[in-house]
Formats: C-alpha cells, sequence, structure tokens
C-alpha cells in the first residue's frame, strides 16, 4: 500500500541546506501496523508528512495507493489524501472556527457525502463526545480536541491511517481509549497504521518498528 523508495529531504532554509532524511527504503503491506520510532529531531514527522503526501520529498520516490506521489501536482495528492489517507497530527490541527461536529463533517463533505452530518455525528459518539459536537475547539481540553481529530481521521474510512504522535500530552487513560481507537479500526476495517511514537509499550504493540537516527533507517524489525 506503501513503498518509499531511496527517498531524501533536504530542507533549504537558514544558511546552509540541512538533509533531514537520507537514502530511505521500505514498503508497508495493507493491513499492517508500523511504528516509526527515533531521538527528537530525527525526521520522523517530516518522514511522516512525505508518506502522506503532504510535502514532496527532494529525492526518490513515494508509491500510496498505487500512485507516485513526486508525479502529482498539489491538487492531485489532495485527491489521493482525500480518498485514502487519515492524519493525525501531533498538534490536532482542527480549524478553529468549525465545531467539533463542523470539523468531523469536513472529509465527509469533500467526498459530497449527503449524511455528511449524520455520519460525523456517529463518529462523535464513538470517540465518547457526543455531548460535545457543539463545542469549538477553544472550548475542548486537549484530549477532547486529539479525539475529535480522531474522529476526523475515520471519517472517510481511510485505506491507511498516519499519526504523529497520537497518545503524546494525554493521560494515561485518554491515552489507552485513544490507542484502542486506532488498533480497533485497524482489526475491523483492515486499516494499515504508521504510527510515529515516542511510547515504548505503544511501539511494542505494532507489527513492526522501524528506528530512524541521523536521517537513516537503524534498524527495521518485526515485534
Ligand atoms: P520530534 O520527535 O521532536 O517531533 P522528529 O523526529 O519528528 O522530531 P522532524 O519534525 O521531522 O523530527 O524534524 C527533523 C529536523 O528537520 C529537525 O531538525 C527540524 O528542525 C528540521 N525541520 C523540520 N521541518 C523543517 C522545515 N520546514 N524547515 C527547516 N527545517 C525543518
Amino acid at each position: 500500500i506503501l513503498s518509499v523508495r531511496n527517498v531524501s529531504k533536504t530542507y533549504q532554509s537558514g544558511s546552509k541546506p540541512l538533509t533531514v532524511l537520507d537514502d530511505i527504503n521500505f514498503d508497508i503491506q495493507p493491513g499492517e501496523r508500523l511504528a516509526i520510532v527515533g531521538p527528537s529531531g530525527s525526521g520522523k514527522t517530516t518522514l511522516l508528512g512525505l508518506c502522506a503526501g503532504l510535502d514532496s520529498a527532494s529525492a526518490g520516490s513515494v508509491v500510496l495507493h498505487g500512485k507516485a506521489m513526486e508525479q502529482l501536482n498539489e491538487d492531485q495528492r489532495a485527491s489521493v489524501r482525500n480518498q485514502s489517507v487519515g492524519f493525525i497530527f501531533q498538534n490536532f490541527q482542527l480549524l478553529p472556527t468549525l465545531t467539533a461536529l463542523e470539523n468531523v463533517m469536513v472529509p465527509l463533505e469533500l467526498k459530497k457525502r449527503k449524511d455528511a452530518r449524520v455520519k460525523a455525528m456517529e463518529l462523535l459518539k464513538q470517540v465518547g463526545l457526543a455531548d460535545r459536537a457543539t463545542h469549538y475547539p477553544t472550548q475542548l481540553s486537549g484530549g477532547e480536541q486529539q479525539r475529535v481529530s480522531i474522529a476526523r481521521a475515520f471519517a472517510n474510512e481511510p485505506a491507511i491511517l498516519f499519526a504523529d504522535e497520537p497518545t503524546g500530552n494525554l493521560d494515561t487513560e485518554t491515552g489507552e481509549l485513544i490507542e484502542q481507537l486506532i488498533f480497533d479500526l485497524n482489526r475491523e476495517k483492515g486499516t494499515t497504521l504508521v504510527l510515529v511514537t515516542h511510547d515504548v509499550e505503544l511501539a511494542q504493540k505494532t507489527d513492526r518498528i522501524i528506528s530512524i537516527k541521523g536521517g537513516k533507517i537503524q534498524e527495521d524489525r518485526y515485534v
């Protein structure tokens, strides 16, 4: 479902270019659960963004769901994302002017689903937030915002879900609830999971762990 071939990423900001990823290679099979681990600043978030088609590589190829990302323009990449990708961001990235319910409706409306409101409400119920539907992001706690962002990521029934520190900054109980929701999605719908995490226990619950350091894959092992 995802193939990463000789991928490098160099940022051009500042006085000299900064190579964050250097010749990364791996493949992920449908339904697989992968954790990407590594020290702070090792390029995990950058790699996740490239895999999800949010950003483009400086060199190499990312083939997501049969589409070579580097051959597409931004509109075409957005279309692949809307069709097959769910993304849970480290800082949630909810739209501040929309309520919880409206945030979850966004991907459904992009797919022109007539039942967007009903379906979004069902998803909010699933994450235990039916009673917060009309709240705006600033009126929600961090854990609640995270759950809204999960409901939104689940909305278009993605073939592959990318999550950046999905349980970071949450109390143990909320973290466990979120972990459970993500793994249930994999079990029930066969969704491929790619998780960036510092949480060793969470990584151990996946099928495979890729460690990156200094822009290179240091270890790629099955749990
Ligand atoms: P953390 O675990 O702390 O979230 P990470 O492994 O996810 O870190 P990245 O966010 O991918 O790391 O960042 C890797 C490196 O690239 C960092 O040194 C960061 O400063 C740099 N970097 C990230 N985004 C940009 C950008 N847009 N422009 C320039 N440098 C960037």
